[in-house]
């Protein structure tokens, strides 16, 4: 059931690169043809889906209360819509300033866009803020979302969506049922080959709508330098940095002919709403990990609880909570307290352990197929969490008489510092069965008994 796109939009685009080549002679290379990946949902679906995860999400976050902010956004926006190739379909899109100081900016599948007051405040002109919104509306139109969860759903057991929502900046993750707006939290993971087309397409709606396309590698630019040595902002957690991610923005803007001398910049109502967002009274968020505001899980209880999935069984502490996944054959155990949600309605598990089942075929007994198998469960996570590192790899141990490779990643931790994710792999019929056990790198000690204790319980059935 692929959305195929008509070649209508392909001829239009030939049809504009002919007029440039004509206008400007230096034009030369064609502009990057971007398409949506293969989607098991309809555009209808992302509408639904949008709709319910945005009704969660206004009752969730901060909003700016500002009508007249509210209003510049969806004007701004509206006429970047305009110019974005949706492939026919009428996105109902809205637009909602969000209190928050945090750069960042997110867009549900179906148009659903929310934009933080603190990416605003970061612009240095309209042209910018109307990059990062051009950014979100590709997301939109190239249906990252609904097409990230397709490819979980043909991961069959959950990879995709573990690989997905496992952590974004903050560690560990948590699951669907957890309410639709973390659904879309889920939704909302995007790959850096996603980003990358973001980038591309919005740019070239910038170069469309009338604004000096390289403002959105501008705005990045400027992210950059002002966090170097700090924190990054949100917004590159949120929407992961591509490699060589202002290149390949250049890089566009030079296919598209360059900057037209008269591109539009900034304008008088950026400047007014701009100080009135920077007026708004701060709404303090409650942050994961400020001292006080999180209290450290309950130690794991000694007595043991019985957890039977389809093709094994295992012990987890009896004072923790089971949370089976939806879509496939993951499953998560947390104990209370060990699962946060970090404001902006993405849970991530801090304490705990993560098991799924990735795709992958070998002879359990195959040391390669194992190794090529773990490596890839590896790199997906490393994908969608770019500041996991590995500090330990490729350790061989057995599990239940099973050959299985340990592995320890480093990771940042939603309660703030660091966190230790130690990772166990064994290749089994059904597929790659991955056990990930997180913890906080200065509580890990505490639990790292719990964890080779629920590992030695788990029984295969032959
Ligand atoms: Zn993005």
């Amino acid at each position: 059931m692929a959305w195929a796109r008509g070649g209508h939009h392909a001829w239009v685009a030939g049809f504009l690169l002919a007029l440039c080549s004509l206008l400007v002679p230096g034009a030369s290379a064609q502009r990057t043809q971007i398409k949506p990946g293969w989607n098991r949902f309809s555009p209808q679906d992302d509408i639904s889906l949008g709709k319910r995860a945005a009704t969660d999400a206004e009752k969730q976050l901060p909003l700016c209360n500002a009508p007249k902010v509210d209003a510049y956004l969806t004007e701004l926006a509206t006429r970047l819509a305009q110019k974005l190739p949706a492939g026919g379909v009428q996105y109902p899109f809205e637009f909602h300033c969000v209190n928050d100081k945090a750069i960042n900016a997110f867009a549900l599948p179906g148009g659903y866009v929310f934009v933080n007051r603190g990416a605003i405040e970061a612009a240095d002109n309209e042209a910018q803020l109307a990059g990062v919104m051009a950014h979100e509306l590709s997301h939109v139109a190239l249906r990252h979302g609904t097409n990230q969860a397709t490819k979980a759903m043909l991961a069959e057991t959950g990879l995709g969506i573990f690989g997905a929502v496992f952590g974004d900046s903050a560690g560990g993750a948590l699951l669907t049922q957890l309410g639709s707006f973390t659904a879309g939290g889920v939704l909302l993971r995007y790959s850096r080959t996603a980003e990358s087309q973001a980038d591309v397409m919005g740019t070239q709606v910038l170069y469309d709508t009338g604004y000096d396309p390289r403002a959105l590698a501008q705005f990045f630019e400027k992210l950059e330098a002002e966090t170097k040595g700090k924190n990054p902002p949100e917004f590159f957690s949120d929407h992961p940095n591509p490699e060589h991610r202002v290149g390949r923005v250049d890089e566009e803007v030079e296919k598209l002919g360059g900057a037209p001398a008269n591109a539009r910049r900034d304008s008088a109502e950026f400047e007014a709403i701009k100080r009135e967002v920077l007026a708004l009274p701060v709404v303090k968020k409650p942050r994961p990990g400020a001292a006080g505001a999180v209290a450290a899980p309950a130690p794991p209880s000694r007595s043991f609880a019985e957890y039977q999935a389809s093709s094994y069984t295992l012990k987890y502490p009896d004072n923790w909570k089971k949370y089976p996944e939806s879509n496939g054959g993951g499953v998560s155990f947390a104990p209370e307290g060990g699962v946060l949600d970090d404001g902006s309605g993405h849970s991530n598990l801090a304490y705990g352990l993560i098991i799924g089942v990735a795709q992958a075929k070998g002879d359990p007994n195959d040391e390669n197929a194992l190794r090529s198998a773990t490596s890839q469960v590896i790199q997906e996570l490393q994908e969608s969490n770019p500041s996991m590192k590995i500090t330990r790899q490729g350790e061989r141990l057995r599990l239940n008489g099973q050959p299985g490779l340990s592995a320890y990643l480093s990771n940042v931790s939603p309660v703030g510092g660091q966190e230790t994710d130690w990772v166990v792999t064994v290749l089994r019929p059904e597929g790659l069965v991955y056990f990930v056990c997180v913890a906080p790198q200065s509580a890990y000690d505490n639990y790292d008994k719990t964890f080779s204790s629920i590992l030695d319980s788990v029984r295969f059935s032959k």
